[in-house]
């Protein structure tokens, strides 16, 4: 046996994945962790934490070791079929709870596990609005995990396969999506490899799926609703060209925690 301080020194990981690592074996709080460095480790823990560790060493995100990630507050299921939610999206949720209206429509494409479309809807909920929410992905795999969330959050939205528009029929208040915005051979994606590349790369420049978006949302949206597009750092001034060609008016880009480029919205004028 090994107390968690000695197994913690010996790991080679960082503070934070140890604690959480720990605090997800022993099922107890951050806070008792650091208060009880000299509790013994029995056998069996300690070769689950080698094993999680060993998986962590290989570049595997911790979401995927633990099967949950926080977003908005609030927990999802995760595993390698969908993206880990990162915090920037939060800045989608966002944009999107200050342009809709009660009792209007939303669509969001490429749902992954659901934390956008769960967070708004539970967020909305809490200030009394109330709105019909769709929300497709191209993967099976995927919609099973937003099925579970759905149903651990208790949120009903309609759900359904859907590679962008092509299952899509009638028009929306508002269009949201997070799609894949990096580029093909882009080296960033080489600590991204246990991530589902099709909900990551998109294209030589990255913008593949975000054209196609636009191009389809125009007769999907109706007059005065809302796309908003989640996208890369750098990618603003061309998501902004390709939404004024479209036809939407006030088009602005919106900077995520970090100070970056991250989202662009804009209204429709049919
Ligand atoms: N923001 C993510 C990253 O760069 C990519 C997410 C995406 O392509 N939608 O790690």
């Amino acid at each position: 046996m090994i107390s968690i301080r000695e197994w913690r020194a010996n790991s080679s990981l960082d503070r934070l994945d140890c604690d959480l690592l720990l605090k997800h074996l022993l099922n107890c709080s951050r806070s008792v962790i650091a208060a009880s460095p000299e509790k013994l480790l029995v056998e069996a823990d300690i070769a689950q934490l080698e094993n999680w560790k060993k998986r962590r060493i290989a570049g595997e995100p911790i979401a995927y070791i633990l099967g949950k990630k926080e977003f908005w507050g609030l927990n999802f299921f995760v595993d390698d079929n969908v993206l880990v939610p990162r915090p920037e999206t939060e800045l989608l949720v966002e944009l999107a709870e200050r342009c809709i209206r009660d009792g209007q429509s939303i669509l969001e494409l490429g749902t992954g596990c659901g934390a956008v479309a769960i967070a708004l809807v539970q967020e909305l909920a809490s200030k009394g609005k109330n709105v019909s929410l769709t929300a497709t992905d191209v993967s099976p795999e995927a919609l099973k995990i937003c099925k579970r969330n759905l149903e651990n959050h208790n949120i009903k939205i309609r759900l359904f396969e859907s590679n962008w528009f092509s299952n899509i029929s009638g028009s929306f208040d508002m269009i949201i999506s997070n799609p894949p915005y990096i580029e093909n051979g882009n080296p960033h994606l080489l600590a991204l490899g246990s991530e589902p590349a099709v909900a990551l790369v998109s294209g030589d420049d990255g913008l593949d799926a975000i054209r196609e978006i636009i191009k389809y949302s125009s007769t999907h949206i109706k007059n005065d609703g809302y796309l908003i597009l989640e996208h890369g750092c750098e990618q603003g001034t061309k998501v902004q060209r390709l939404f004024k060609r479209a036809g939407f008016s006030n088009v602005s880009t919106e900077k995520d925690l970090g100070g970056r480029d991250r989202v662009t919205l804009g209204k429709m004028d049919h």
